[in-house]
């Protein structure tokens, strides 16, 4: 399988250099260069294996060779083995309708774990095998940066620099970055949003000089091999259903884009998947596209669900690049009329084509309460906000099957859902100590040279 960027569809690439670089040089972001499609008896066998064995499988159809087969078995069963449950991302049947599946079973407590887990074992796998080193950097908008902590904390062939907005996350987002203690771990508090720290890193990147002399790689979900990691727990939820010949919807809680879109990929792939329900919270610029085509940017507002305070969904890219027909040109254009105009218009073909596979909706954060506690109330399920806004999507339309994405556990937003139910979610065992450990933190103004100059003298060769 070879990439190419959605800005140019000349160049080739391989996983391998995909994998380490994360953005293309262009600004573009790596795409398969065609999405394998699996017949019904394939989709039927992969069904019928566990999550682990899903993974290797999908992983051979995107990497191809890139990992010798017993090292990526090894790097799998390493990644998944300390979830705390065995399904990995269990599905619980809620009602006729609904089901929930748990993304959230992972060290950090989120959704993000599940590509970072491994993502980082594949990195240090090619680095080794071709000796080099690498600067890992990454924006989070709470929940990224803990699971990368997590992910490369203590591999000594790479540095990981997080940045995140100040005050903006949660205080147990925060203290799964700032209490690690490895040496090769920075975390750094930038005095704006979650989209001023990724500009940072994409202008990180476009400083051609600064990226090739620290190896800089880009673990957000700009980077395709989180994307493709993610496609594996759509393929997990139709394995736990008891009915898989029905169609389903997925109703995904929604910020950058990257997760919705790996299950836009497995419904390419061939999954029965209806549609995609992109749910968002007030900064509901996708829903606006949905509803008139046009994208358009403004400011970020803070809500309870802060993983999705963010306004520029970076991977809509990829979905566009198939919306206006594969044709790197017109992403260009698109591309610099968001840049110049902070908006782009899609035409009548390109919003009936977004149409087709996907739907949207959004919540506030006083309706986003109110979910988390009628599902505590009449369900017995304590709901973390991200989780709430999807839920609360399925019961304004009533879709008859649907598989609710549960990205992240209601003890990472403790205060929300106690304001909701009147009482504070379980922390599960392993986690419980963070509040106890102290924090590192570097702060930094929402300056693109400050950052680099951090990274240039931090820089091990
Ligand atoms: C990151 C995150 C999201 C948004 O996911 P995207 O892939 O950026 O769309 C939603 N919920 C939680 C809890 C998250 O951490």
């Amino acid at each position: 399988m070879q990439y190419i960027s959605t800005r140019d569809q000349k160049h080739k690439f391989s996983f391998e250099d995909i994998l380490l670089k994360g953005l293309a040089d262009d600004g573009g972001l790596f795409i398969p260069e065609y999405i394998p499609e699996l017949d019904e008896n394939l989709i039927i066998e992969l069904l019928s294996k566990d999550y682990k064995n899903i993974t290797f499988e999908i992983v051979k159809l995107f990497a191809g060779d890139t990992f010798e087969v017993t090292k990526l078995s090894q790097m799998i069963d390493e990644s998944y083995s300390n979830f705390r449950d065995r399904r990995v991302t269990p599905l619980k049947i809620i009602d006729d309708r609904i089901s929930i599946l748990e993304l959230h079973h992972g060290p950090t407590l989120a959704f993000k774990d599940l590509a970072m887990q491994l993502l980082s074992r594949m990195i240090e796998d090619v680095l080794d095998r071709n000796k080099k080193r690498a600067s890992i950097i990454c924006a989070t908008s709470g929940d990224t940066g803990g699971a990368a902590v997590s992910a490369f904390a203590n591999k000594n062939n790479i540095d990981l620099y997080v940045l995140f907005p100040q005050n903006r996350i949660s205080e147990v987002q925060r203290r799964f970055m700032t209490t690690n203690t490895a040496s090769n771990v920075h975390v750094i508090s930038i005095d704006g949003t979650f989209d001023d720290c990724q500009n940072i890193v994409k202008a990180l990147f476009k400083d051609k000089k600064l990226s090739d002399s620290v190896q800089l790689t880009a673990v957000n979900s700009i980077n395709w091999a989180r994307i493709m990691i993610q496609i594996m727990y759509y393929f997990s939820a139709f394995s736990q259903l008891n009915d898989k010949s029905s169609k389903i919807n997925f109703i995904v809680p929604t910020g950058n884009f990257g997760d919705i879109f790996a299950g836009y990929i497995a419904k390419k792939m061939g999954l029965n998947i209806n549609q995609l329900v992109v749910a968002t919270n007030k900064n509901n610029i996708l829903e606006e596209c949905f509803k008139s085509g046009d994208y358009a940017i403004s400011g970020v507002i803070p809500t309870i669900s802060p993983s999705m305070d963010i306004q520029i969904s970076s991977n809509f890219e990829r979905l566009l690049f198939d919306l206006v027909g594969r044709k790197s040109k017109i992403v260009c254009e698109k591309m610099s009329d968001l840049a110049n105009h902070n908006r782009f218009k899609l035409d009548n073909n390109q919003l009936t084509q977004f149409r087709a596979s996907f739907g949207a909706g959004s919540l506030d954060d006083s309706e986003t309460l109110d979910i988390i506690r009628k599902v505590y109330l009449e369900y017995d399920e304590v709901i973390d906000p991200h989780t709430a806004v999807a839920m609360g999507i399925q019961f304004k339309n009533k879709y008859t099957q649907s598989v609710i994405l549960s990205t992240a556990h209601p003890a990472k937003f403790p205060e929300t859902v106690d304001k909701a139910i009147g009482k504070y979610p379980e922390i599960p065992i392993a986690n419980v100590n963070i509040y106890e450990q102290e924090e590192r933190i570097i702060s930094k103004n929402n300056k693109l040279n400050e950052i680099k100059e951090y990274i240039l003298n931090n820089y091990r060769k």
